[in-house]
């Protein structure tokens, strides 16, 4: 009843929450579940988080932390213990130089990236976003009523922005520029050199902030060394918000703890908005993140090279299939691969591919596969695979997708 009204009352929202888009990845994991609610066996591809368990030791703290009665509000902030973790963290892996005050604690990362948002935009400013991007980067940007300024990066370049097309893109309303490595959608790990480079081109643009999102940071193969910005060119740490959480690293997508850090100023205005909004982030969940980041690391790197593994399957595997092609990414736990040569083509149920989402709707209803078209992402005809799924599960649908693909028909 309450969906319909709203609905009927459109005049009623606010008009950038109107202007913008329901996140192209859950609409997906819905439509999985209205399939399995109605019967079909779907393998779904389509959410990015890690398929493993949360590692017992973690588990085990969040049960403690109810057990000794940590169940009431937080600092808003975060509390203490975990921000002077998260510090370390920072300083540990990445060469920050950072104090416990320096951080602050979120519900999960997308909302570090929103506090900053909200906290900083304003209508006409401008936020560039190299494209493919992951899908809630413009949904953000538009429901704070700024503009995004996607800047597409290519295959040629390994999907990654240069900084002849930064400089290009740069105009007297931008605000922030966004940076995700190893990237969602496509794997993406930016280089030394290559962050090296974008700093290069930021130093001489002072009013640009920088939104670092590791998200991603501990799924990185082939021995590569990942890298942020704000340790590239410590000259930038003043006005960049690094951004990290225990979701993708530790398995920990529903506990919903994010963390960043950057300059006080910052800081300041998301916990003032994080205060007036969620009150912080579920003191359980926090005590869980606790262990994760104080405690063995070992579940890190195994994972990682389960993911590498899989990665190494699934590459081969799509550049099997007729029409299909990826590039081998360097990190994260998703291909995106080109299915330009499917567009056009209509399925044995006589549906016609006209876009990269008629592919992903039809690999959902005739393969029983689940996946994310690229435009959603920004770049198009692209599909994304999330290979954060069991060995056999990713056999099964990688021969789904090849039976698919043998009956399409000009
Ligand atoms: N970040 C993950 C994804 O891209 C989780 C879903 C979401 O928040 O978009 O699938």
């Amino acid at each position: 009843m309450a969906r319909a009204f709203v609905m009927g009352n459109l005049s009623h929202l606010n008009v950038n929450l109107a202007a913008a888009q329901p996140s192209a990845t859950y609409r997906m994991i819905d439509r999985v579940a209205e399939r399995r609610a109605a019967g079909h066996t779907v393998i779904s591809l389509s959410a990015g988080e890690p398929d493993f368990d949360t590692p017992p030791h973690v588990r085990h703290a969040a049960i403690e932390a109810i057990h000794a009665g940590h169940t009431r509000y937080t600092q808003v902030a975060g509390l203490r213990a975990l921000r002077e973790a998260v510090a370390n963290k920072f300083k540990r892996e990445n060469g920050l130089d950072v104090s416990w005050r320096d951080t602050i604690v979120c519900s999960g990362g997308k909302q570090v990236i929103f506090n900053a948002l909200a906290a900083t935009l304003n209508a006409g400013d401008e936020v560039i976003i190299p494209a493919p991007y992951w899908v809630s980067y413009p949904e953000i940007v538009q429901l704070c009523g700024a503009t995004s300024v996607a800047v597409p990066c290519t295959e040629n370049t390994g999907f990654k922005l240069t900084a002849e097309a930064l400089v290009s893109a740069i105009t007297p309303r931008t605000r922030w520029l966004i940076l995700n490595s190893p990237s969602n959608p496509t794997g993406a790990v930016y280089s030394h050199e290559e962050l090296r480079s974008l700093a290069a081109a930021l130093v001489a643009h002072p009013d640009i902030l920088i939104l670092s999102d590791d998200i991603y940071e501990h799924l990185i193969f082939d021995c590569a060394t990942f890298y942020t910005i704000a340790q590239v060119e410590p000259r930038l740490a003043e006005r960049t918000l690094t951004m990290n959480g225990v979701s993708k690293a530790y398995a920990m997508t529903g506990w919903r703890i994010g963390f960043g850090t950057g300059p006080a100023w910052l800081l300041d205005a998301m916990e003032k908005l994080q205060g007036q909004q969620t009150s912080g982030a579920c003191s359980i969940s926090q005590h869980a993140a606790l262990a994760a980041l104080n405690g063995p690391q070992q579940f890190v790197g195994e994972t990682c090279a389960v993911f590498e593994r899989r990665r190494n399957m699934v590459v081969n595997s799509v550049n099997d299939i007729l029409g299909l092609h990826c590039t081998m990414p360097g990190g994260a736990f998703y291909v995106f691969a080109s299915c330009r040569d499917w567009i056009g083509r209509t399925t044995s149920s006589g549906t016609k591919l006209n876009t990269d989402e008629d592919v992903a709707l039809a690999l959902l209803d005739e393969a029983n596969v689940a996946v994310v078209h690229g435009s959603a992402f920004g770049l198009g005809p692209y599909i994304r695979i999330a290979y954060a799924n069991r060995d056999e599960a990713l056999r099964a649908a990688c021969s789904a997708i090849r039976n698919f693909r043998t009956k399409l028909h000009d």
